[in-house]
This record gives structure tokens, sequence and C-alpha cells, in this order.
């Protein structure tokens, strides 16, 4: 296997897609929901695009294929149910994404929730996890229930915890806002808060973050600890921990 390296390509406001590279000329990118910001780097770069991994359909994750696959020979590898025309693939959970170019393998995670044919790709320590877990945040839910959002983000949680969380959108700061008001009193999420807070006053990306930190700080991991479900009975006396926990949270952040 190759070492990996995974680089950014910001587009639009705030979605990052993400270029994985092995050394060689040959390269994929997660999410390409644009494709002049991809091109003009893989041209900078004198790589070639071979692979496009698809967590799922939404426009900014994927309006940039149809142009990527006319300038570049790719191979399109995406979720089950697929709505995304063009894909050469699709993959359901366990199954195996192999780039035999990069010499790099991925496992597919299923996770429903911010849709309903969301996957997440895992494989060297690294988690493409598109909409589903953010730093400090999850995605919205557009198609699925909590109790989806729950067992899908549970299985995240279970992947080691050093791995690198490679998420589509840079939203952690207003994230911070939001889980502070959760959890006013976490010592990690003040520390990564603050952290997180000059990064961003600099410009600088505050992805990955790692699963391990995570855990401690994002409350949409945190849906059975005391804290964060004191917060929700707060606002819907009775909820029990885990996915009533998550649903009450969600909707608070909705409207935050
Ligand atoms: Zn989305
Ligand atoms: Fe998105």
């Amino acid at each position: 296997m190759s070492e990996i390296s995974v680089t950014a390509i910001p587009a639009f406001s705030d979605n990052y897609i993400w270029l994985i590279s092995t050394g060689g000329e040959e390269c994929a990118v997660v999410d390409p929901g644009d494709a002049g910001p991809v091109i003009r780097e893989l041209t900078q770069q004198g790589l070639k695009l071979r692979y496009i991994l698809l967590t799922h359909h939404h426009p900014d994750h994927t309006g940039g294929v149809a142009e990527l696959a006319n300038c570049y020979d790719v191979s399109i590898f995406g979720p089950h149910y697929a709505r995304i025309p063009g894909q050469d693939r699709s993959f359901s959970e366990g199954e195996s994404v192999r780039l035999p170019l990069l010499d790099l393998e991925f496992k597919v995670i299923e996770v429903p929730g911010h849709t309903s044919s969301h996957i997440a790709f895992f494989g060297h320590e690294c988690l493409f996890c598109g909409d589903t877990l953010f730093s400090v945040g999850c995605g919205r839910l557009f198609e699925g229930s909590p109790e989806q959002m729950q067992s899908s983000l549970d299985k995240l949680a279970r992947l080691p915890a050093p791995t690198r969380v490679f998420c589509a959108h840079e939203y952690t700061l207003s994230n911070c806002d939001f889980a502070l008001a959760v959890e006013p009193e976490n010592a990690d999420l003040l520390k990564r808060a603050s952290e997180v807070e000059a990064f961003r006053s600099v410009g600088r990306s505050t992805v990955p973050s790692e699963l391990g930190e995570e855990l401690a700080v994002n409350p949409f991991l945190r849906t059975r600890e005391p804290a964060v479900v004191a917060a929700a009975q707060n606002r819907r006396p009775g909820v029990q921990p885990g996915a009533e926990t998550l649903a009450v949270i969600r909707q608070w952040k909705d409207s935050f």
C-alpha cells in the first residue's frame, strides 16, 4: 500500500473537494461539486485525475462530475441507489473501493441521515464522510430519521481514534458556537473553539480533525453524555439518550 496524501481544493464558499494522491501523477478526488478549481489544481500540480469518489448526490458534491469526466479518463464510484448520472459503479456497506492506480483501498460505510443513500469512505486512517459528520457538527436531516443518523454516527464513532476526518464543509466555527450552547462547560470543546477561532481568523482550514477529538467535542457524537442529554431535556423534558437527544439538538441547531 502507498503513502496517502490528501489536500483540500476549496470550492464555492465553504466546500472542500479532497484530492488524494500517493506521490505519482495519478490521483482521485472526493465530491467534486465544481470542476473549475479541480482542473486548475491538477494542471498546476501536473496530476491526472483517474478516480472520482462520491458520498452523496447533492449538487455541491457532484456538480463537477460531468465536466471532469469529459476532461479525464476517470472511473466514477458512488453510493447505491445512485441518482448520479455517469457513475461507473455503486457501492454498499462493507464493500471495498479499490483504486489500483494509486494502490489504495477504502471500505464503504453506509451512513443514511443527511440523505438516504449517503456513504462514507474509510481507509489509510482517513475518513471521507461528506455531509454526515462535520467537525463539531453533523449534517442536516434532509432524508433520514434521527434514528438513522444516530446509527450512522455510531458506526463512524467506532473507527480508530487517530482517524482523520475529512468532511466536505468548513462549518467548524459556527458549529463550535452551537456546541458551546449545548455544553458550555466542556473543557475540550472550549479549547477546540478557541483554536478554531484562531485558525479561521488567519484563513486556515480546521479540517481534517481527529476522530478521537471529535468524540470529546462534537455534541452529535455525544448524545449519550449526561451533559448533552440534560441540555436536550431542558428543551424537551423526558427525552432519552441517543436518537431522541440527537433529534432535539439537531432541530435546535437548525434554528440556531
Ligand atoms: Zn449535502
Ligand atoms: Fe454539502
